[in-house]
């Protein structure tokens, strides 16, 4: 049998992530890979990290992308951070909280849960009395924009009071880059983690990351080795690290990097306020939209997150065979629920790229003939 190229069908991506990749990108993959020590590359990862610091807003040096998904990035923040026997207290309000704690566990520390229904934010009182309980925490971990609920939780609060107690904060920010308000200076965040593939609209497979000078130093004066070869920040530097002479490490994902250099690129042409207000502007027009067809939020005013749109799924309507018959139909992906909210509703995100008046039109009037509104 001759298997031919593959040619995958031109969708709308209107889910959790990824989300649609722009021309622009597309095209920035396609260019010629060479040497990922070659001095041109390394000029482009330069860039990258300025590119990055202004996405981040943050001046710190240790900022760069891991080669792998958010979820590495996740796992480089816990890993390089947390040792066993150290005390975390983990937020959890969703799915993401939850991977957090096998984090932790993993790595042979205590995870001291602080959980909140699914739908809702972290509680600020809950995560100070917490801290109150354990004294001995080293670091409080939460996600600032929960995509399995569309719940934006207030990273400057929660970072100020795991401050207040001397913990650090490791913090999610997969979903929110670029997509809502995120200040990692201004806020005092000291290790974040994100995504390309949701609000910066590359393709999946790398994940920025961001530490301070405080979290660098809890780095550097770790007591055991880091128990991931390939995530442990002191040998990634040697490739990625401010004067490094870019020593072999891994082989970088050369095209996939062009793509993130090019979203970025985009990000700073638009102006990153600009793209809040963009989500948050789609957001309210979906919203309407939704509304007038009886549709209503998961999470309540203000609380919500403009690129990811929880909502129930009407009664008596079949979950798959919408979602089904939009792919199929439309070409139009939505998502389905995740963990408690499974069959329960659906997300709709707006992200990046895909934040746009056209989409939010098209998913509305698709919605609306499938539905047979
Ligand atoms: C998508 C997502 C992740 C995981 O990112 P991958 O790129 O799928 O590995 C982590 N946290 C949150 C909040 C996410 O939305």
């Amino acid at each position: 049998m001759t298997i031919s190229s593959f040619q995958p069908p031109k969708r709308t991506l209107m889910g959790p992530g990824p989300s649609d990749v722009s021309e622009r990108v597309l095209q920035a993959l396609a260019r010629p890979t060479i040497g990922h020590l070659d001095p041109a590359f390394v000029g482009m990862m330069d860039e990258m990290k300025t590119l990055l610091q202004y996405a981040f807003m943050t001046k710190n040096e240790l900022t760069f992308p891991v080669s792998a998904p958010g979820s590495a990035g996740m796992e480089t923040c816990f890993v390089n951070l947390v040792e066993s026997g150290d005390k975390v207290i983990v937020c959890q309000n969703g799915v993401f909280g939850g991977r957090m704690k096998e984090n932790v566990e993993r790595i042979g520390a205590t995870a001291i849960m602080v959980e909140d229904e699914w739908g809702t934010v972290v509680d600020p009182q809950k995560l100070e009395d917490a801290l109150k309980a354990n004294p001995d925490a080293k670091f409080v971990a939460f996600v600032h924009a929960e995509t399995s609920t569309g719940a934006l939780s207030d990273a400057e609060t929660l970072t100020r009071l795991a401050h207040d107690h001397d913990c650090l904060v490791i913090v999610d920010a997969v979903t929110s880059l670029a997509g809502s308000p995120l200040k990692v200076d201004e806020w005092n965040i000291d290790a974040i983690y994100s995504g390309t593939q949701k609000c910066l609209s590359a393709p999946p497979g790398l994940s920025p990351v961001s530490f301070n000078e405080r979290a660098s130093e809890v780095i550097k004066n770790r007591k055991s080795k880091v128990q991931s070869w390939f995530l442990d920040l002191s040998l990634v530097m040697g490739y990625w690290g401010a004067g490094a002479k870019r020593s072999y490490h891994h082989t970088a994902p050369v095209n996939n990097l062009y793509g993130l250099h090019e979203s970025l690129v985009i990000l700073q042409e638009e102006g990153l306020e600009n793209s809040w207000k963009r989500h948050m502007d789609m957001h309210l027009k979906l919203k309407a939209g939704l509304e007038e067809m009886g549709i209503g939020f998961v999470v309540k005013e203000g609380d919500r997150l403009p690129q990811l749109n929880a909502v129930y799924i009407p009664d008596g309507v079949d979950d798959a065979a919408v979602r089904g018959k939009l792919l199929n139909d439309y070409n139009l992906e939505i998502g389905a629920g995740l963990g408690a909210l499974a069959g329960k509703v659906w997300r709709i995100g707006l992200m990046g790229h895909a934040c746009s008046e056209k989409n939010v039109d098209f998913c509305l009037n698709s919605l609306k003939e499938v539905l047979g509104k």
